[in-house]
């Protein structure tokens, strides 16, 4: 597998979804979902000019972060309370913010670090069973009841949408992203200060892009595929 030629191709895409719908390239950040990968990997992704990796277990982003803390870390994945306190301090955000009850854990545990932790709500946007995150008639008035706590502050949504085999049948999900996040700005809430919407991964980016995402997180597009027995060394 050549990671250059993945890079390229990403970046690449990323450009023409943009250049499809009038965007400023600079506007998206490209996460590189490095789960299971190893360092080396990551390595050779940060030499061709990637910055940004994303996680979704705390035990190997704090690993991995300790290796390497020039590198900026995304928390993707769905997070226990018992957990937040090894992950204050060591990510840029944490995306995968979908209960009340884990965003107050954050904020006692920032406030007691002397942080504030940058969070986004997730939102469980096809309504699936399976998924973790806010119910989109919910996400509003929960955005109202996290930003009253303090160490925390919220950037925006976030959402993971269901695997799909054509990634045009997710375009009305991410077009609800848009809106909601539209309408969560539009409340003017003190402590939002929100227009990240990550969203988009391997197989659907180039359409979330189109329809507004600012964070795509990309894994296998880059990795290739995960094989869960591997070791991260
Ligand atoms: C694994 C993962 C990704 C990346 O998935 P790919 O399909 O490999 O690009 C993105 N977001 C979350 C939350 C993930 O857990």
């Amino acid at each position: 597998m050549d990671l250059k030629e993945n890079y390229e191709k990403v970046r690449k895409n990323i450009e023409d979804a943009c250049a499809r719908t009038g965007r400023d390239p600079a506007s998206v950040t490209l996460i590189a979902v490095s789960k299971t990968k190893p360092v080396g990997m990551m390595e050779a992704f940060y030499a061709m000019g990637q910055r940004v990796f994303g996680e979704n277990h705390v035990t190997e982003l704090v690993e991995k972060q300790e290796l390497h803390p020039e590198y900026t870390f995304h928390m993707i994945g769905h997070l226990q309370r018992n957990k937040v306190r090894k992950l204050i301090g060591r990510t840029a955000m944490i995306h995968s913010v979908d209960s009340e009850r884990l965003a107050e854990e954050i904020s006692k545990e920032s406030v007691k670090a002397g942080r504030v932790t940058d969070i986004l709500l997730e939102v469980n946007a096809g309504n699936e069973e399976s998924k973790y995150g806010f119910a989109p008639e919910e996400v509003l008035d929960a955005a109202v009841q996290i930003a009253a706590l303090p160490g925390i502050r919220i950037c925006g949504l976030m959402t993971v949408a269901p695997f799909v085999e054509n990634p045009e049948e997710n375009r009305p999900i991410f077009r609800k992203m848009r809106q909601l996040s539209v309408d969560m700005n539009a409340k003017k809430i003190d402590n939002i200060s929100g227009m990240v919407l990550s969203m988009g991964m391997t197989n659907d980016y180039e359409v979330a892009i189109e329809e507004g995402a600012t964070h795509v997180r990309v894994g296998t597009g880059l990795f290739g595929e995960r094989d869960y027995g591997g070791n991260i060394k």
